[in-house]
């Protein structure tokens, strides 16, 4: 059995942001002491953690360092680079490992890792140079999305093809060396399934999430949704066979297209909690990021039962675009939490905050919600 990292201990973040923050929140309720490394000062993790290092996560002594410092490390963010993974990992357990950073941060390698588990994705292919893509291009069709291979998120480092003349205009966009082409889904939704491994194999997750996206951009969520036929019980069962090939020991999102005839096609992981699983800081027995800490620390994982119908939308950097947002105008509704996550400057497209709302089911939580993010701005625009 692997032994409990009991509170009282220190427990490590790689990255900074909002992810990072919520772990710290949920880790310091039980008693833990947070330190977190990124490259940012005066960060979203670093202003509620104990002790926030600002190092690049490629200073190999400051992360060797920080980990010399703390009882287990885990991340926050999937873009950090793996050898700050296997630097930490010389020194105390990295959960979860970094092989599994190694996967996710790099579509081509996820989606190959995925094909080999027979984890049904959309059709892709590899391709790295012009000719490949047009090649490639003549397999899949239009239309297509070129993807970079590594660091993309939100919608970041792809482009949609209509027409194959688009191909060379797609390839200069992009700029990349290594990509991956995919089919178009012409999907009927987007639905994640966040889970988490514990260090003794128990396998939990937060039932089915649907997550309605705008410019890319998760934009509201709504869990506990029921998908046609037996599409729920299928969700679960890919997320559990993913989360137990890579041996993941942590949180993990699985996001899935919904195809029309309702099939399910993975389209990413996010090793780590996820935006699609933020309602459950108000709306669940145990928070996803609370999960993140009993994973990390060899704790028996917490019941994942959702307390109340919930629905959870973003706030972005542009609601600020006419000044301050009328946070008390928000709140005019009981049934609103407001989370905001620390950040100085407001930048359009940047994640900001987010509202749960509670409501008779779903739909009416996320009417609720929406109708509170409304609010923040009409009264800036004089409505
Ligand atoms: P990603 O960064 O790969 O998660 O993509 C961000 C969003 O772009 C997804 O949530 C989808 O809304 C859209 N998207 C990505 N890949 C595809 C695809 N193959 N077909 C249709 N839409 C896609």
């Amino acid at each position: 059995m692997t032994p409990p990292i009991l509170p009282g201990a220190v427990l490590g973040v790689l990255g900074s942001g909002q992810l990072g923050r919520m772990f710290a929140i949920a880790a310091r309720r039980m008693g833990y002491r947070v330190h977190t490394l990124s490259p940012a000062a005066g960060s979203p993790t670093g202003q509620v953690a104990d002790r926030e290092v600002v190092a690049d996560y490629d200073d190999l002594d400051a992360v060797a360092e920080f980990a010399r410092g703390v009882d287990v490390v885990t991340f926050e963010f999937e873009n950090v680079p793996v050898a700050a993974a296997e630097t930490a990992a010389r020194f105390v357990p990295v959960r979860p490992r970094g092989e599994v950073l190694h996967v996710a941060q790099h579509r081509l390698r996820e989606k190959t890792t995925l094909w080999r588990l027979g984890v049904p994705t959309a059709a892709f292919e590899a391709v790295d140079s012009p000719q490949a893509l047009d090649a490639a291009l003549g397999r899949i069709g239009t239309p297509a999305v070129l993807k970079t291979a590594g660091f993309g998120y939100d919608g970041k480092g792809q482009i949609v093809l209509r027409q194959p003349a688009e191909a060379g205009q797609a390839w200069r966009a992009i700029g990349a060396g290594e990509a991956v082409l995919e089919a178009f889904v012409d999907f009927e939704s987007e639905v994640s399934v966040v889970a988490a491994r514990g260090a003794d194999g128990a396998f939990v997750h937060y039932g089915v999430t649907e997550n309605r996206h705008r410019d890319h951009i998760l934009d509201v969520s709504l869990p506990g949704v029921s998908l046609p036929g037996d599409g729920n019980e299928r969700a679960v069962a890919l997320a559990r066979e993913i989360l137990e090939a890579l041996d993941v020991v942590g949180v993990l999102c699985v996001e899935f297209f919904v195809t029309r005839d309702g099939e399910l096609l993975v389209n990413e992981l996010a090793p780590r909690p996820h935006n699609s699983g933020h309602f459950s800081v108000d709306a669940s027995v145990t928070c996803q990021f609370e999960q993140q800490v009993r994973a990390a620390c060899a704790l028996p994982l917490g019941d994942t039962g959702l307390l109340r119908p919930a629905a959870m939308v973003n706030l972005l950097g542009d609601l600020w675009d006419a000044g301050e947002p009328d946070w008390a105008a928000a709140l005019r509704d009981p049934r609103v939490k407001l989370h905001l996550y620390g950040k100085a400057e407001a930048r359009p497209g940047r994640k900001m905050g987010h509202l749960t709302a509670f409501g008779d089911d779903a739909e009416d939580a996320a009417q609720r919600a929406l109708a509170a993010r409304t609010r923040l701005s009409a009264s800036a625009r004089g409505g």
